[in-house]
């Protein structure tokens, strides 16, 4: 079976939902490792001959062109991550359509490719943004996979669909992959899940939704493998999820590579790219 792979391309400090910090307006402070970091996961999938989707904010193709072409040319299909990295239920409708055709627009123009694919910083599309569905569909999206099926205190619709679903309004949608314990859907699809949680488990349950024949739908950020990067001073608990496991991540990465079969979520969904 052909699982899915998605990586969300940022920089290490595009953190959603700090108050009180410099991290969304003040993002240029920082020094950029996204090239670095990027460049160095392009060559990880070609070693191991994987083609992914990459879904990436505006701003970065903006700043960095040249790597958003990179990315294209060596295969992989180019999403949208949103342009600004802004939560899309602290937006208003109009704001967020803004900020999504800004990326779509810059995106396409880099590649000469459509943009198929979108992902919320987050997950932040919950039951309070789900008219963001609506938009995504008017702007040509054809797939989404940012409705997390879980009880979090920041993001997730715990009784959402955990397989590839059709939206009313023709949108699919392809939720980060949990699987069921106690009659609770549990995390296994990527990020701090995947940082914190054995290796062995994480096998485990992608075979498991393999077996029910269901694709898991994987993800990773660029700055999870860098475990040099800075750390910001953030609350304990994101401070937490967001720096755990940050020195293994590229070797369990590199596991994952060789133990599934991956593709571009587009090719999963058997969508045409044109
Ligand atoms: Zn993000």
């Amino acid at each position: 079976m052909i699982n899915a792979l998605g990586i969300d391309v940022e920089e290490w400090f595009h953190i959603c939902g700090i108050k009180s910090s410099v991290i969304e307006k003040e993002n240029h402070i920082f020094e950029s490792r996204v090239i670095e970091n990027t460049t160095q996961l392009l060559e990880v999938l070609k070693e191991y001959n994987v083609r992914a989707t990459f879904f990436i904010l505006g701003i970065i193709a903006q700043n960095f062109p040249d790597l958003v072409r990179k990315i294209s040319e060596y295969g992989h299909e180019v999403a949208s991550h949103s342009f600004n990295h802004f939560l899309v239920y602290r937006q208003t409708r109009d704001e967020f359509e803004r900020d999504l055709k800004n990326s779509i627009e810059i995106l396409s123009a880099i590649t000469s490719k459509k943009i198929l694919g979108f992902r919320a910083p987050d997950f932040s599309i919950v039951k309070e943004s789900l008219w963001a569905l609506d938009v995504l569909r008017n702007a040509g999206i054809k797939y989404d996979c940012s409705i997390f099926p879980v009880t979090h205190p920041r993001y997730g619709i715990p009784k959402a669909k955990t397989n590839i679903y059709e939206i009313r309004n023709g949108l699919i949608e392809f939720p980060p992959s949990t699987i069921r314990i106690l009659g609770k859907n549990f995390p296994v699809a990527g990020g701090a899940y995947f940082r914190i949680l054995p290796y062995s488990f994480i096998k485990l349950a992608i075979k498991k939704l393999n077996s029910n024949n269901l694709p898991a739908n994987i993800y990773l950020h660029p700055w999870e493998i860098d475990y040099k990067q800075p750390r910001l001073k953030i609350p304990f608990v994101r401070s937490f999820t967001h720096y755990v496991g940050l020195k293994k991540a590229l070797s369990k990465f590199k596991r994952l590579l060789s133990d599934f079969r991956f593709a571009p979520i587009s090719e999963v969904l058997a969508i045409e790219r044109d």
